[in-house]
């Protein structure tokens, strides 16, 4: 067995005999990605995320397991085109909770929430079953962990399949990404309207954006100038973060005044 830290690939003969401390749950959505990017990219990229650093804080050390990634989120504001496929947030919150419980009765008590996908609002379900679970509970939007290393590699901010995203698909998933005869990108600018109100422009108000009006072909964010080099150097910083992340918790002991 390659990777014993992946629940959907391992068996109950390595899981009796190697107990896990923590849990890492990803999240993606099913979604259109521009013009040239797959429905599974959010998904894709939380596969990749949750391999590549359960790998490397497995081999440091960590008791860490790897589940499977729930392949749906919060589409609300994109339904507008068609396949986006919603789960509301109320749903998606008594999904995590069951699996959450059933962690706890398996006896996991440290469990990452390992977000991909910008809809899933997921700090409610922390603050909601702090103090009701014996779970200590983390979330990890993987992406905005990355900020200030985004704005280093990438030329244009990436909201939604723009040049971050389309990066991590060149690096990881190159079949999925789509090209014109000449090899350039087949996606549009991934140009945003503002809306009519300075205050929601300038993030003083914020609303769920309808997506159909924010974009043309949903994408937000000009893709054109992704490498997947600069995807790969993208998923070696959010290992070096993560995984050393996952090793200290690992290890750490559930004291009362834990994590502090
Ligand atoms: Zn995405």
């Amino acid at each position: 067995m390659t990777r014993p830290w992946k629940l959907a690939e391992t068996n109950y003969a390595y899981v009796k005999a190697h107990p896990f401390e923590v849990a890492v749950l990803p999240l993606g959505a099913t979604e259109p990605h521009n013009l040239h990017l797959p429905y599974g990219t959010d998904c894709f990229e939380a596969d990749t995320v949750g391999e590549q650093i359960c790998a490397e804080a497995h081999e440091r050390g960590a008791k860490v397991v790897l589940l499977p990634t729930i392949p749906y989120g919060t589409e609300t504001n994109q339904m507008a085109f068609p396949l986006a496929m919603n789960v509301n947030p109320s749903t998606l919150h008594a999904v995590i909770r069951d699996l959450v419980d059933s962690l706890v009765g398996h006896g996991i008590r440290k469990i990452v929430l390992l977000n991909s996908h910008g809809g899933n609002d997921l700090k409610p379900v922390l603050r909601e079953l702090y103090g009701k679970t014996p779970a200590q509970l983390f979330l990890c939007n993987w992406y905005a962990a990355l900020a200030d290393v985004q704005r280093e590699i990438f030329l244009h901010p990436d909201d939604h399949a723009g040049e971050m995203e389309t990066s991590f698909g060149l690096a990881y998933f190159p079949h999925l990404v789509a090209r014109n005869p000449d090899g350039s990108l087949a996606a549009d600018e991934g140009a945003t309207r503002p809306t009519r109100f300075e205050a929601i422009n300038r993030g003083w108000v914020s609303i769920t954006r309808p997506w159909h009006l924010l974009t043309t072909n949903s994408g937000a964010g000009n893709p054109h100038a992704a490498t997947a080099e600069k995807g790969r150097q993208l998923v070696k910083h959010v290992v070096d973060r993560l995984a050393t992340f996952l090793v200290e918790l690992s290890a750490a002991a559930l004291d009362e005044r834990f994590p502090f």
